[in-house]
């Protein structure tokens, strides 16, 4: 039991206890464990994961989750408020991403769970709409693009055909995807940025391709979706990658990532409302009566409708604006300092989130040093390589500062260790020669313990 986070210090639980626990001890102990945590990311060098970091927001936020949070949006009939903030939200959502541009369809949407949950819903429909014709289905997915993808892939019986990226750009290959469309191709894959490099793949040629081929594409907007539309009117150089690109048939843009609101909510746009319309689930004949849901999930909250909505309306477009500029800002900055070192190289062109390698050591080397000035990034593999996703916490005065002295610190003890092997390595750097059993029942075992086994019932 020992491992079990707080087991030191507070009663630990394998059975519910027989008498209820007053109230104020449960959020006294919330409290510490809250601001304990908090401390983690408040000091602005922990890269993505608190997009906002603004807890007069996230105050906002949970009292507009509280008036909803027991509500099911299932039954609507109950709370027509829920249809009002969802929609809302998938309307806003469309209007930021270019719908206005298109013609001759009927753009529509879903709000879903997460990232992860939009890119399962699109694959979903990309397989429902598929043509009677098609055996099994396939959609092709850049390396770089999200692991999520695979999943859906996984669960719904889609092939994901992995097109490899230019080594330089990171950017998808074209030829590629052109030469590896077949009969059984759904939709192609592009991202808006992509997870690891924050790199923008050629969405508009992707784009001609889907429409010479009639296949979908789906554009991975979960990160940059709701950050990408405000850095391009502040003039940043990012190419058209929303509905005004023709051919996009679906994007993904995350409302609890950079569009502020609480986790637990995304969005998945739709050109037309068709291709939604394939993947809802109904049962119509069972017993219990007939059941019909919108998505994967059944019983969801109102609270994270509302809360979502009121992140957006409060926020407003100037809102949006306001905290993209600061993020881009930032983000040049924190570059500048990472191109100042020549031993480090920056992985194609980055836009909010960079990431950089080095040819000349381990660039985990680089992590090693920086973890002891608290810094958290996130690792990559083939080539080794580290990112920051800046978010707002980085924004705070100090941070860039803090940033440049750090990394310079960092690059001077990497070259003086360049023939050790870095710690962190180990842990996010490639397994070399790829996948082992040992490493699948490592992390196994790495995921058990973090949910349960640390508290697991002791054998009778
Ligand atoms: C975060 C992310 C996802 C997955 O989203 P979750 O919210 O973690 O499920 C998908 N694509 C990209 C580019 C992402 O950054």
């Amino acid at each position: 039991m020992s491992g079990l986070p707080y087991s030191d210090e507070y009663e630990v639980h394998r059975t519910m206890p027989e008498e209820g626990t007053d109230k104020q001890r449960i959020l006294a102990m919330m409290s510490d464990l809250s601001s304990r945590e908090n401390h983690v990311w408040e000091s602005g060098q922990c890269s993505g994961t608190m997009y906002c970091g603004d807890h007069d927001h996230y105050d906002f936020l949970n009292e507009a989750f509280a008036h909803f949070s027991y509500v099911n949006t299932l039954q609507r009939d109950m709370c027509p408020s829920a249809t009002k903030f969802e929609a809302e939200i998938i309307a806003m959502t469309l209007d930021m991403l270019g719908a206005n541009s298109l013609t001759g369809t009927n753009p529509g949407g879903l709000v879903t769970s997460g990232g992860s949950g939009s890119i399962a819903h699109a694959v979903l429909a990309y397989r429902e709409s598929a043509a009677p014709s098609t055996s099994r289905p396939n959609m092709i997915k850049p390396e770089t693009a999200h692991p999520a993808f695979a999943k859906a892939g996984h669960l719904f019986g889609v092939d994901m055909k992995i097109a490899p990226v230019d080594p330089v750009t990171t950017q998808v290959d074209l030829d590629w995807v052109r030469a590896n469309i077949d009969s059984n191709t759904v939709a192609l894959i592009g991202s808006a940025t992509n997870y690891g490099y924050g790199t923008i793949d050629p969405i508009g040629e992707l784009g001609a391709i889907a429409l010479e081929h009639e296949v979908g594409l789906h554009v991975d907007g979960c990160l940059g979706g709701f950050i990408l539309p405000f850095g391009r009117e502040l003039g940043y150089p990012i190419a058209p990658f929303d509905f005004s690109v023709p051919g996009v048939t679906t994007i993904s843009a995350d409302t609890h990532k950079y569009g502020y609101a609480l986790k637990g909510t995304s969005v998945l746009a739709f050109a037309d409302q068709s291709l939604r319309n394939a993947q809802y689930f109904y049962l119509t004949d069972w017993s219990g009566g007939k059941y019909c849901s919108p998505g994967i999930d059944g019983s969801r909250s109102g609270g994270l409708l509302a809360a979502t909505w009121a992140a957006m309306v409060h926020l407003g477009r100037s809102g949006y604006r306001r905290y993209a500029e600061a993020i881009f800002a930032t983000s040049a900055q924190m570059q500048t300092a990472v191109r100042s070192h020549p031993s480090l190289r920056m992985m194609g062109q980055p836009s909010f989130l960079f990431s950089f390698t080095s040819d000349e050591f381990d660039v985990y080397l680089v992590n090693d040093f920086l973890r002891t000035r608290g810094w958290r990034l996130n690792g990559q593999q083939y080539p080794n390589a580290i990112h920051m996703a800046v978010t707002r916490p980085q924004t705070q005065p100090g941070v860039v500062e803090r940033w440049t002295t750090d990394l310079a610190e960092a690059v001077a003890f990497a070259l003086a260790h360049r023939d050790e092997a870095p710690k962190s390595g180990a842990i996010y750097g490639g397994v070399a020669g790829g996948m082992t059993a040992e490493a699948d029942e490592f992390i196994k075992a790495v995921m058990a313990d973090m949910m349960d086994q640390q508290a697991a019932i002791p054998a009778p």
